[in-house]
């Protein structure tokens, strides 16, 4: 055989592998897409597109690309950095065993992790019954009627509550009081979020001062049951006179105690928070997690976050949907009851599974072992001399007063290898969970014993019993449905999330061309670091020198992303978009008060924005003026001077979008920043659409003074079904000190304070961006950008003859995304953008965004990462589709009995006995040649979405339904 020729041994290394892989479209793909665009090279068409005045000057300073197992081995390196330990700290993070059968079908599964959030009812089904496990698992725990879907930290949801309360209840008081044996990052983030509502929050320890906090007047008041020093408070007594002064009672509650404990919904609580971390999510440095808030009916209205309801399909069959969605920010702007948008749908899914693999049982079960196992040491510890307390009712967490010894034993406990918890300087708290063992609990012994003989654990078995009084035991029932008590096996757990899963659409199975939402590769080298021990089960409050590792990967991402965006500052704690716009918006506020400009609070934004701009306003004490756009879509600069002018003494920022949310880079950007500058006002520009800036221009450098980032949109973490996400908030240098900061870590006092209950948000989702930077480098990430922008531009230029492009740059582009406009149609066809999006699943897709930013049309954002093949078959199905509604508008088909207003069409509907309609079953079918073998069938018809909300339903249906 003859030898190929020998090439260098630099071209056979190749660095950039990992490029094309994430890059959907090849050399040649991309000469012939710019050959229908019409231009030379992908150089020439981003020059046409981003306006010169902005361009990056310099290239990204990045670390070279490096490889798929290059990258992998270096993070190894700096995950190793990280000590694992066994952590008795608690303060709201246990251990947990993640059932196998979850981890690897759930948080390691791409079916699930690469899901959107469920705004297309139809294929969104699987996940959505997943959720509304979780609503009904909240409620039955917490024995309240209402439960959402998820928020993003128990901290976040108590401040949420507390606004939730301000909103719903008689007292008009402005003091909202708070047990001081909360999580003191609860504690932290309430102030936070209360100090710009002028909300005075007032700290009461619990005794003479609780009392006498509760004689005064508040709004509501909130408490941790179990409290963070572990004592279990009867808290009846308080109800009642909280609810004698019209005001509401909100509590912070652990879930698996609850399943021991009489459930905050048995003694008339109002609202109860918390969070499902110990349901098997990895305490990862601090999340993400799934929160809870559950409240009662009343307040149902007025609820932050999703809510998931049972609705009907046109079948009549029960049917999954977002319910009241005339509450989401999206809508409501400034008039939002909260700025939650991406929340934390993975986490809740797999806390959901957890109960469903368990069962009621199980989950008593691991709950009375616990509750048992604190019992033993509690024992142990009095027999060592120590002083403990509450031992008279505690659930998992001992506490001993240890006076001058604690620093002594807080020191020596990580050379055993486990942490304590240091609490009020002379007290130390130990925290137990699913995974203490025996041999645990005996080493905990050996540190305190100090040299003395250990106690043996055999010792204090026999006849041991939970620390929980007989008056504070739960008795009533909790998951009697079904649900919870059939898939125990693993077989049945398996086929039960496999089910769920194949009613599904995500990235696993079709693009997902959604506009501002970035649905990108999650490449599987980015995912696998997330569930390395190292990252995975280390507490957030673990003592810095075993965190070395997450504060190397901290330092290197906010160093690549300050190269990416221009900034000098990044914090990652927020731990969402809309958690990064709030803590700009705090910064620029406490950079003007500062400065004596404590009354520059208006927000200027422009009609055309996101929703969560407004409401993060809102929550930030900012006062909204909307500004108008011309009729190409962009800011428009008269109304702005005007505005400008008008509001110049009391001017705190504008909030833009760029390239803006129609999809178009604006060419008077500078002159924007420039005209806010001038009235004394900061530039916040939202960084959803990063995707078409990074490598090409920075909003740091063309006038940006604040930016937030999706990690979970530009850098590739996946969207989970709806979060977690990543929203880190990036300022120019002269901000930096107004980024959040987190004295539950650190004691250190800030302008700004905590946003997350976590110092560094999600942080085990963190190496997901982290590996994407790595393995992309600043070629990389440049080239990504330019194809996102090809690829967008080939589809509108593909579509234009069918359906056109509403908003474009004067030479004819768009950006990385395009709005078709398909409110022509409805005129000769009655066809609405929905039945499109509808019609788009019947050909096994995802629809486009739909209605946002401009009701009637949709958005369609490709991203680099598809390819051209599946680019194309979009196209085809977009074009089919309109060749439908030609036959509507020609009058063969009638505008009320067509395929697009029958979409989408399940197996069954096509396969019944009489078919009357117009149309064929096998038009109805719209199975393309190619995808002959691979069809998606829609598990349900068009969900009714009026339904759903005059019927309001939101836990698990019973089975009688189906019947
Ligand atoms: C997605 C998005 C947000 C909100 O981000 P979340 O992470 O969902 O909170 C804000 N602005 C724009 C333009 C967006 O597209």
């Amino acid at each position: 055989m003859l030898m190929q020729s020998a090439r260098p041994l630099g071209e056979l290394e190749n660095p950039s592998e990992f490029i094309p892989r994430h890059i959907g479209v090849s050399e040649a793909d991309e000469r012939h897409m710019l050959s229908v665009i019409g231009e030379a090279s992908r150089r020439a068409l981003v020059e046409g597109i981003v306006p010169r005045s902005i361009a990056r000057a310099t290239d990204m300073k990045l670390p070279p690309a490096t490889g798929e197992a290059a990258a992998l081995a270096e993070l190894r390196a700096v995950a190793a950095k990280n000590r694992v330990v066994k952590s008795f700290i608690g303060q709201g993070y246990h251990g947990t065993h993640t059932p196998g059968v979850i981890l690897r079908n759930i948080l390691e599964n791409p079916a699930w992790y690469t899901a959107y959030t469920p705004y297309q009812a139809e294929i969104s089904q699987g996940r959505m019954e997943a959720l509304v496990n979780f609503q009904t698992m909240v409620c039955d725990l917490t024995a309240m009627p209402i439960a959402n879907a998820s928020m993003l930290d128990e901290a976040t949801a108590a401040a949420e509550a507390m606004t939730l309360a301000k909103r719903s209840v008689k007292s008009k008081s402005n003091v909202f009081v708070v047990a001081g044996d909360c999580h003191p990052q609860t504690i932290e983030v309430v102030q936070t979020r209360a100090r710009p509502l002028g909300i005075e929050v007032k700290l009461a320890n619990s005794g003479p001062q609780w009392e006498e906090l509760l004689a005064g007047d508040f709004f509501a008041v909130l408490a941790q049951y179990p409290a963070t020093s572990g004592r279990i408070d009867d808290l009846r007594g308080d109800v009642a006179k909280v609810h004698a002064k019209g005001a509401g009672f909100i509590v912070a509650a652990d879930l698996l105690a609850l399943t021991l404990l009489v459930p905050p919904g048995e003694w008339d609580a109002d609202i109860v928070v918390g969070s499902t971390q110990r349901f098997g999510m990895p305490m990862g440095c601090g999340g993400p997690h799934a929160a809870f808030p559950a409240c009662r009916d009343e307040f149902k209205r007025s609820m932050p976050g999703r809510l998931v309801g049972v609705s009907v399909d046109t079948h009549g069959n029960p049917a999954y949907r977002l319910a009241l969605q005339t509450r989401e920010q999206h809508i409501r702007r400034e008039k939002a009851t909260s700025n939650i948008c991406t929340a934390q749908v993975l986490p809740a899914v797999i806390a959901s599974m957890y109960a469903v693999y368990h069962g009621p049982q199980g989950l008593t079960r691991i709950a009375q072992r616990v509750a048992a196992y604190a019992a033993i040491p509690v024992r142990g510890l009095e027999t060592l001399g120590y002083q403990v307390r509450n031992t008279e009712a505690i659930f998992d967490t001992i506490s001993l007063k240890t006076d001058a010894q604690t620093p002594v034993l807080v020191q020596r406990a990580p050379d055993a290898g486990m942490n304590l918890r240091r609490a009020w300087d002379d007290y130390l708290l130990v925290s137990l969970d699913e995974t203490t063992t025996r041999e645990d609990i005996t080493k905990l012994w050996t540190v305190f014993a100090d040299g003395k003989p250990v106690p043996a654990f055999a010792e204090f078995e026999k006849g041991i019993e939970p620390l929980i009084p007989q008056e504070l035991r739960r008795t009533s029932a909790f998951l009697t449905h079904p649900v919870f008590n059939t898939h125990h096996s693993e077989t049945g757990m398996l086929r039960y999330i496999r089910g769920l899963s194949d009613k599904d659409l995500a990235l696993d199975r079709t693009m997902i061309p959604l506009g501002s939402c970035t649905m990108k590769l999650n490449a599987t080298s980015e995912m696998i670091p997330i569930t390395r021990p190292e990252f995975a089960h280390v507490h957030p409050f673990a003592p810095a020198d075993q965190l070395q590792g997450y504060a190397e990967l901290d330092a290197q991402l906010r160093a690549w992303l300050c190269e990416a965006t221009g900034y000098a500052g990044i914090s990652l704690q927020p731990n969402a978009g809309s958690q990064g716009e709030y803590a700009g918006l705090l910064a620029i506020k406490a950079w003007h008060e500062s400065r004596g400009d404590a009354h520059r609070t208006i927000c200027l934004i422009p009609s055309s924005a996101h929703g969560t701009n407004p409401a993060s306003a809102q929550m930030a004490g900012m006062q909204v003026v909307v500004t108008a756009c011309d009729d190409n879509g962009n800011v428009d600069m008269d109304d702005l001077r005007a505005k400008c002018e008008q509001h110049s003494a009391n001017l705190a920022c504008i909030m833009i979008t760029y390239p803006s949310t129609h999809g178009v880079f604006e060419t008077q950007v500078k002159e924007l920043c420039a005209l806010v500058h001038q009235h004394g006002g900061r530039v916040y520009v939202d960084g959803a659409n990063m995707n078409a800036l990074v490598g090409v221009a920075a909003p740091g450098e063309f006038g940006g003074d604040v930016s937030h980032l999706n990690l979970h949109k530009t850098f590739c973490i996946p969207h989970g079904g709806g979060g977690p996400g990543v929203g880190p908030v990036c300022v120019v240098e002269d901000l930096v000190p107004f980024l959040p900061g987190h004295a539950s870590a650190d004691g250190k006092q800030r302008p700004v304070g905590a946003v997350s209950a976590a110092p560094l948000g999600n942080a085990a989702v963190l190496p997901i961006s982290w590996m994407y930077c790595r393995m992309m480098g600043a070629e990389g990430l440049k080239h990504a950008t330019e194809t996102a922008i090809l690829s967008a531009n080939y589809i509108s230029v593909r579509l234009r003859d069918h359906y056109p492009t509403l908003y474009a740059s004067p030479n004819g582009h768009v950006a990385h995304e395009c709005i078709l406009d398909l409110r022509p149609l409805k005129e000769n066809s009655g066809v609405t953008a929905e039945d499109v999006a509808k019609r788009l699943v019947d050909y096994g897709f995802h629809a486009p965004t739909l209605s946002f930013p401009v009701p009637g049309t949709l958005m369609v954002e490709p991203t680099e990462s598809e390819t051209l093949e599946e680019i194309d078959r979009f196209i085809g199905a977009m074009i089919a589709i309109r060749e439908e509604i030609r036959r509507i508008e020609a009058g063969e088909w009638p505008q009320d009995d067509n395929p697009l207003k029958n979409a989408p069409h399940t197996a069954q509907s096509l396969l019944k006995g009489e078919w009357t309609h117009a149309y064929g079953r096998d038009v109805g079918a719209a199975v393309l040649d190619e995808r002959r073998h691979a069809k998606y069938w829609p598990p349900v018809g068009r969900v009714d979405n009026v339904y759903g909300d005059r019927n309001l339903f939101c836990s698990c249906v019973p089975m009688s339904a189906y019947e």
